[in-house]
């Protein structure tokens, strides 16, 4: 059962906050702020209205209950450009501000871009006064909507200010970009010249440090649809909530905590589990050499125990608590139906749930790099798996991950036609190559795919890439789980990781039957060597990889994705 009062990210939790910042600092908006006129200790809100603007109205109005003053960016885009919400926003007292894309919008011409800021602005003015602006950003985009103001002058539109490029450097900035208050997680989202600064990880770290009064000023950015109402109804709780805290005097709390305040500067990791059994593998089913065609014939004719993966399942989510991890699990389809229970007890630990085919069979003959099946076969399967994991995880699953990561330009234009929004199969190293692309442009970062390929798009798109760590030592190591972790050891593999995480975000894989502490069934044209190491080496060789990466925030890709959607 979903419990309101523990969850992060929750309105119940920005009504925490609020209570926090009014008994503790006064508030002033940005335009003021740009004015000079702040008071010498001041916390600064502002809320980027991204999408569902009727989320704005929430946060608006427990502020305005609490006597806070903030800002409120709109764009001006379809479906957030709603005048009546600006309205009533405006009239609990907060300001309105622009949140302009322009650049991007008109890729890269910096005079469109101008021309589109100016006929925006005036739309906006119509409503309102707007006298600052602030940027939106989206990470993967190539253009930085701030570079517009490197050969125009925002103040000829009577702007006093921008929200990243007109605030002073002695500004402590708190973002709830990535559902945590560090920003590790953004590209874009950060305040040019600051390199150290104050950190808080949960909302409760904030409130903490905002209870502590240590800091003269916090600069806070919310988005306000990053904070629902959740389990009970708004309405509801509004009124007891609000009615019960109001007017009462809250007590200030000085819990001494020294280890709150910390410096960030990483970039973050998402660990994924493939969640497949030993018949899963190529020599077994599902590929030109295997024994069994698939996986309804291996259980035609396969009479003998054939779970070797509940129990490893079970110590790698015990792992993965161990270090406090939330996971993305690429879950074959067909384990819904053979493993009862399984992909539930996955999902109600909060991990994501994502798609590893239907019954694990390669799309892809990687040695001749021709298909194995057809467009349409593809898109029926991969859909049909896609509802059967929705179906049992209670989840939406937006993440795809190739059988033996066999991947194709192809499959993910077809991904993303049937719902996806990204997939995580292309592995760039100096060994192997299981694509039909030879990704010269790709790194261990994720990128945009150009449609009906592999490699990186010049433009956006609503499907991302994300790609697999790598050592490069000359020649390029592939550092992750499954036979690599086995056979190359946790060293190189932990190296491969951080390196790769200072080129950006990456990812980690591994399978539990790695970990599994128990012999296979030994069937037919098994490769010897390929289950030679496993067990608990494997283990400790994860846990030693953990507990080096143990300060890097980790996010399920899913989270990700969104982050990269808006900013
Ligand atoms: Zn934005
Ligand atoms: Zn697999």
């Amino acid at each position: 059962m979903f419990n309101i009062e523990t969850h992060d990210f929750t309105s119940h939790k920005f009504l925490r906050l609020c209570e926090a910042i009014s008994s503790n600092y006064p508030t002033v908006t940005i335009a003021e702020y740009m004015e000079n006129k702040q008071p010498d200790s001041f916390i600064l809100m502002r809320h980027d209205i991204d999408r569902m603007p009727e989320r704005a109205l929430v946060t608006a109005r427990i502020e305005k209950e609490l006597g806070i003053r903030s800002t409120y960016y709109f764009r001006t885009t379809k479906n957030i450009f709603k005048s009546k919400i600006i309205y009533q926003i405006k009239d609990m007292g907060h300001d309105i501000g622009y949140h302009y894309e322009t650049l991007s919008e008109a890729n890269g011409d910096s005079e469109k871009a101008l021309d589109l800021f100016r006929s925006n602005l005036e739309r906006l003015r119509e409503i309102c006064e707007v006298k600052t602006i602030c940027m939106h950003g989206k990470p993967l985009s190539k253009y930085d909507n701030r570079e517009l103001w490197k050969n125009y002058d925002f103040r000829n539109f009577g702007i006093t200010g921008e929200a990243y490029l007109s605030v002073r450097d002695d500004l402590n900035y708190f973002s709830d970009t990535g559902r945590t208050w560090s920003y590790k997680n953004s590209i874009r989202d950060c305040i040019p010249g600051r390199t150290e600064r104050v950190f808080a990880e949960t909302t409760d770290d904030l409130i903490e440090l905002i209870e502590r009064r240590k800091l003269n000023n916090f600069y806070i950015l919310t988005h306000p649809e990053r904070w629902p109402s959740s389990a009970i109804g708004w309405g509801s709780y509004y009124s007891t909530d609000i009615a019960v805290n109001f007017g009462k005097k809250i007590l200030m709390k000085y819990r001494e905590k020294n280890n709150n305040i910390r410096t960030i500067s990483k970039n973050n990791l998402s660990i994924t589990v493939d969640i497949e059994d030993w018949y899963h593998i190529p020599s077994v089913c599902g590929s030109s050499f295997s024994i069994y065609k698939n996986v309804s014939e291996f259980f035609e004719k396969w009479n003998d125990r054939y779970d070797y993966l509940s129990e490893p399942t079970k110590k790698t989510l015990d792992l993965l608590d161990e270090f406090n991890i939330t996971a993305t699990f690429f879950v074959v389809a067909d384990i819904a139906e053979h493993y009862p229970g399984l992909i539930e007890s996955i999902s109600a630990k909060g991990h994501e749930i994502a798609c590893h085919g239907a019954d694990h069979t390669c799309v892809l003959d990687t040695k001749t790099k021709e298909p194995l099946i057809g467009v349409e076969e593809f898109e029926k399967t991969t859909l049909k798996a896609k509802k059967v994991l929705e179906r049992i995880s209670g989840q939406e699953v937006v993440g795809y991950r190739a059988p033996n990561g066999a991947v194709t330009g192809w499959m993910l234009d077809s991904l993303e036609k049937i719902g996806f929004k990204y997939d995580s199969s292309v592995s760039v190293n100096s060994l192997y190559n299981k694509s039909d692309s030879s990704l010269k442009a790709v790194s261990s970062f994720p990128y945009y795919p150009a449609p009906g390929s592999l490699e990186p798009a010049c433009g956006k798109r609503n499907f991302i890439e994300f790609p697999w760590a790598y050592y490069d030592m000359g020649i390029k190591i592939p550092t992750y789980g499954g036979p690599t972790l086995r056979f190359l050891g946790s060293h190189l593999t932990s190296k491969g990781l951080k390196q790769s995480l200072n080129r950006g975000h990456t990812i980690f894989y591994f399978h539990p039957i790695d970990i599994s502490q128990e012999d296979f069934p030994s069937i037919g044209n098994r490769r010897p060597l390929y289950w030679i190491i496993k067990g608990k080496i494997v283990e400790e060789k994860l846990r030693y990889v953990f507990k080096g990466l143990e300060t890097i925030t980790k996010v399920p890709l899913r989270i990700q994705v969104d982050n990269y959607w808006e900013v």
